[in-house]
C-alpha cells in the first residue's frame, strides 16, 4: 500500500485557550511526528489552530508556535462565531490542501491517540472515522447528566445523531467537499456530517478531563446548541404542536357536549375555577405552539439571509506566510 500521498490536517478550533494549547500544540506535534516516522502520512501534514475570536492570549500563542514551527498554522476569525463555524472554517480552508482532516477540541479531552486508528481505517477506506466516547467516567456528574439528556432529548425531537460522538472525527476530502455544499448557517455539523453519505467507520476513545482552562460550553450555550440541533434537523416539534392542537380540540368536544348536558340538566352556572383553568391552560398552550413556532420562522429569517458563517482575518501558513 502506497500512502506516500495522504496528507493530514489536525483542525483545532480554539476560544480563549491560552491555559491549554502550548500543552496541546506539543502533544500534538510529537503524535504527527510519530505518525510521519510510521509512513502513515506525509510530512506537509500540518496542525492547524483556528482562533474563534479569542480575547486571551490565544492567536499570540499560535503565532508564535507558527514562527518556531512551519508544523503549524494558524487562521483567526474576525470575530467569536462559535465552535461550529470555527470548526467549519477550518475544515473548508484544510480540504484544500489535505487529503483527511481530523477535529478535535483543544483541551484535549478527546484522547489523540485514537487518531492512529483513525488514520488506518481512512487508509483502509472509510471516509469519515467517528470518534465515539467508550464512557463518560472523568466528566464531572452535571456534564455527565447534561450532556446525556442532551442526546436523549435530540433523539426524541427526531434529530439523529451518532450516539456519544462529538465533533472529533476524521473526514476525507471528498467527504468535506461533500460537506462544503451544504450551506446552512443554522450549523450543527455532528448532524449533517452523517448526510453526506459515504463509508462510515468508528474508532472509541475515553473521553479525559480538560487538563486546564474552564468549558466554554456552560449550560446555557448547550441549551441553545440543543435547540440549534433540533431545529436544523428535524420538523418534529411543529408535528407536536399539531398533535397537541389536536387532543385539544378533542378536549373540547367534550366539554361541548358536557356543556349541553349541563344545560339540558339546568345547572348552568358553576364552576369558575374550572373555567379560568381552561383559560390559562389554553392561552398557555397557544403561546407555547407560536414560540415553536416562530423559532422555525426565526430559523427561515436567518437562512434566507446568506450571511457568512466566519470571516477570516489572518492566515498563518508556511505557504502564503501572514496576509
Ligand atoms: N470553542 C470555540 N468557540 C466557542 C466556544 C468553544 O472555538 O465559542 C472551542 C473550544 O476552544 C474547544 C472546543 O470548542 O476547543 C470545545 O469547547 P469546550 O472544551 O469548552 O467544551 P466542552 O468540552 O466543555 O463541551
Ligand atoms: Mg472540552
Amino acid at each position: 500500500m502506497d500512502n506516500r500521498g495522504k496528507t493530514l490536517y489536525i483542525v483545532v478550533p480554539c476560544y480563549n485557550e491560552q491555559e491549554v494549547l502550548p500543552e496541546t500544540a506539543s502533544r500534538l506535534a510529537a503524535k504527527l511526528r510519530s505518525l510521519t516516522e510510521r509512513g502513515l502520512i506525509m510530512a506537509r501534514s500540518r496542525i492547524l489552530f483556528v482562533d474563534d475570536g479569542s480575547r486571551d492570549a490565544t492567536w499570540n500563542i499560535i503565532a508564535s508556535l507558527h514562527g518556531s514551527d512551519s508544523i503549524f498554522s494558524g487562521l483567526a476569525l474576525s470575530r467569536n462565531r462559535g465552535h461550529q463555524n470555527a470548526l467549519l472554517a477550518g475544515l473548508m480552508y484544510a480540504r484544500e490542501r489535505a487529503d483527511m482532516v481530523i477535529s478535535m477540541d483543544a483541551d484535549l479531552q478527546d484522547d489523540i491517540n485514537a487518531a492512529d486508528e483513525m488514520v488506518q481505517k481512512y487508509l483502509d477506506g472509510a471516509d469519515i472515522v467517528y470518534g465515539v466516547r467508550s464512557s463518560r467516567r472523568s466528566d464531572s456528574f452535571f456534564k455527565r447528566t447534561t450532556a446525556e439528556a442532551f442526546y436523549r432529548f435530540l433523539g426524541a425531537m427526531g434529530a439523529e445523531t451518532v450516539f456519544n460522538h462529538a465533533d472529533y472525527r476524521l473526514m476525507s476530502r471528498r467527504a468535506l467537499d461533500a460537506l462544503s455544499q451544504f450551506e446552512e448557517v443554522n450549523l450543527f455539523l455532528r448532524g449533517i456530517v452523517p448526510m453526506t453519505g459515504f463509508t462510515t467507520a468508528t474508532v472509541e476513545y475515553e473521553r479525559g478531563e480538560r487538563f486546564a482552562g474552564e468549558s466554554k460550553y456552560p449550560l446555557k450555550k448547550m441549551l441553545s446548541f440543543a435547540v440549534e440541533g433540533i431545529t436544523s434537523l428535524s420538523v418534529r416539534p411543529l408535528r407536536m404542536v399539531m398533535a397537541l392542537g389536536f387532543v385539544v380540540f378533542l378536549v373540547s368536544v367534550v366539554m361541548i357536549i358536557y356543556n349541553i348536558v349541563r344545560w339540558a340538566a339546568g345547572a348552568t352556572v358553576t364552576g369558575w375555577a374550572s373555567l379560568s383553568c381552561s383559560l390559562w391552560l389554553l392561552g398557555g398552550l397557544q403561546l407555547l405552539a407560536l414560540g415553536v413556532v416562530g423559532e422555525y420562522i426565526g430559523k427561515i429569517y436567518l437562512e434566507s439571509k446568506h450571511r457568512p458563517r466566519y470571516i477570516i482575518s489572518c492566515v498563518l501558513d508556511e505557504r502564503g506566510g501572514e496576509d
